[in-house]
């Protein structure tokens, strides 16, 4: 087979090493149990009745080698809602327990996702195929382990965004209705309503999550937890040295380095997960579940997407980083019966605030312009974030506007060429009085003036800055826009944003619509400045 000549259905390359290598429950029954002394469980996709085509990921088509006619592919569609097995794929829900909102809640697992096994490409990357809202399994609890258009498009939409974006996530290859109806209290309000059932197929390396060592270790089942342990550094981390004797040590070192990778992207794009519980965190520091997520549209550091943490804000967009710490601390707790040893483990955690310090600054330096952080740049950065709260202002449209001010330029303190800049990031320009412009030039006046000291040349900050900073992010207003379009049949703006979506660092002077800031309307509008966990 050459590399240029696409694979059929039929031909795809199975290898499932997660069931061949690790303990299966026994049962085979799809009911709703407590799984012990297992990683996973059997059990089918249920399926559906009339499934209709409504996406796919082009990309995601190319990575596995597929055909581009796919969308046309009645078995395509067949397969990716669960209704059609591929020779090969042999499906199974995931065990794993977590820590919602701060509190051990035991036993989670795949409620609704379904892995159908993994592709191997021709250049031997490793693809996990996992139908999310195929039906119940034994992890569902008190849930119909289905899902809803909004969500899954919300999914689809995201994952690949994020992905042209540069930032790690899972994937998605396709998002299909499945013609059933499912029933969703959207606000737990008591107003359930009937809305269209979906399914996504997400694509990752490997869908693990901390939880999965969390729930062995809670059953303090430390056999197993060995195998999974084993069989992750040998699957996802193969270029770490397995001889080594702290081998343990060197793999959650690199948890904790992703992770943090992780979270300075998030930082830079302005995206806020909104359900950063530890099964949700993926042990190859991939944004994983796509729930209640939110884009920053006015910088705020405190907000919050997700309804449900509405009070305490636990999961904030300031505070990700160090949300991430805690589970890595929840991580290494769950390992300890591995390495009889806290110290190491401290350190580790220790070089972690570090680690992102450092990342973190010179993400914000890159934001401006700079090659790297130093002591003038960081406090410059600290300064603006201050003032980015002062009048309402949005985060994405500042740094694009910023990157074309001129750094030997004096006319930018005119009143008049800084509204001219900025106005179109300001939400409210009557809170734009003269004190703040006063603010607004001092820090440009020392932005430049750093600019200058550093001999930051025009055209290299500019490039930085447009390739650091997005002009288009999925827009939490853009999300329900689309929604409420396919929930009429309509889904002309889930393709002009997947499209929009593929080079969101570039001007696009044809699609600046999508790059507007919130409309008013959006202000308040469930679904665009706030969500609930239903889905
Ligand atoms: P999440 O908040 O989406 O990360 O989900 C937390 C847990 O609830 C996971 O174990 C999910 O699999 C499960 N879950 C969420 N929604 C459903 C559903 N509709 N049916 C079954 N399980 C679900
Ligand atoms: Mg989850």
């Amino acid at each position: 087979m050459t590399q240029s000549s696409t694979l059929c259905l039929d031909e795809l390359v199975f290898d499932n090493r997660f069931i061949r290598e690790l303990p299966a429950d026994p049962l085979l029954k799809n009911s709703r149990r407590q799984v012990k002394k297992a990683c996973f469980s059997y059990v089918q996709p249920t399926p559906v009745s009339d499934p209709v085509l409504v996406a796919l990921s082009s990309e995601m088509i190319d990575e596995l080698n597929l055909s581009k006619d796919s969308d046309t592919d009645p078995q395509f569609l067949q397969v990716f809602v669960g209704n059609q097995l591929l020779n090969g794929m042999k499906p199974y829900a995931m065990c794993y327990g977590g820590h919602q909102f701060g509190n051990w809640a035991g036993q989670l697992g795949d409620g609704r996702a379904i892995n159908l096994g993994d592709v191997i490409t021709e250049n031997n990357k490793r693809w996990s195929l996992q139908l999310k809202g195929a039906g119940p399994t034994p992890y569902s609890r008190t849930a119909d382990g289905l899902a809803v258009l909004r969500s899954s498009l919300r999914e689809f939409l995201c994952s690949e965004a994020m992905y042209h974006l540069g930032v790690p996530t899972t994937r998605a290859l396709s998002l299909a209705l499945t013609g059933e109806k499912v029933v969703r209290d959207m606000f737990y309000d008591g107003h359930p309503e009937y809305e269209p059932g979906a399914v996504v197929c997400r694509v990752a390396p490997s869908f693990t999550r901390f939880g999965n060592f969390q729930i062995l270790s809670a059953q303090n089942d430390i056999e197993n937890l060995k195998k999974l342990v084993d069989h992750t550094i040998k699957t996802d981390f193969p270029h770490l040295d397995h001889s080594a004797q702290d081998i343990y040590l060197q793999w959650f070192k690199e948890v904790c380095t992703t992770t943090a990778d992780m979270i300075v992207h998030w930082m830079r794009v302005g995206f806020v997960h909104g359900v950063m519980n530890t099964d949700n965190m993926s042990i190859l520091g991939l944004t994983i579940d796509y729930g209640p997520y939110g884009w920053l549209e006015n910088y705020d550091p405190d907000w919050t997407p997700n309804t449900t943490d509405a009070n305490g804000r636990r999961y904030r967009f300031s505070s990700q980083s160090q949300i991430a710490l805690w589970n890595l601390l929840q991580l290494a707790e769950a390992i300890y019966p591995l390495i009889n040893d806290t110290k190491p483990l401290e350190e580790i955690l220790q070089h972690y605030n570090d680690y992102y310090q450092q990342q973190y600054n010179d993400m914000m330096a890159n934001k401006l312009g700079f090659e790297q952080s130093s002591e003038a740049v960081e406090e410059l950065a600290i300064q603006l974030l201050q003032l980015l709260t002062v009048v309402e202002t949005d985060m994405t449209l500042f740094y694009r506007a910023l990157s074309k001010i001129e750094l030997e330029e004096s006319i930018y303190m005119q009143d008049s060429l800084l509204h001219e800049f900025f106005e179109p990031a300001w939400y409210q320009p009557d809170q734009v009085d003269g004190n703040y412009l006063s603010q607004l030039k001092a820090w440009l006046q020392n932005y430049q003036k750093c600019a200058r000291d550093l001999k930051l040349s025009e055209e290299d900050r500019k490039n930085r800055m447009n390739n650091t900073n997005p002009k288009y992010v999925f827009r939490n207003y853009l999300a329900q826009q689309a929604i409420d379009k396919a929930l009429e049949g309509d889904y002309s703006m889930v393709h002009e944003l997947l499209n929009v979506f593929r080079k969101p660092y570039d001007e696009q002077p044809e699609n600046e619509i999508f790059s507007a800031k919130r409309p008013e309307w959006a202000r308040h509008r469930a679904g665009c400045s706030m969500l609930s966990c239903s889905s």
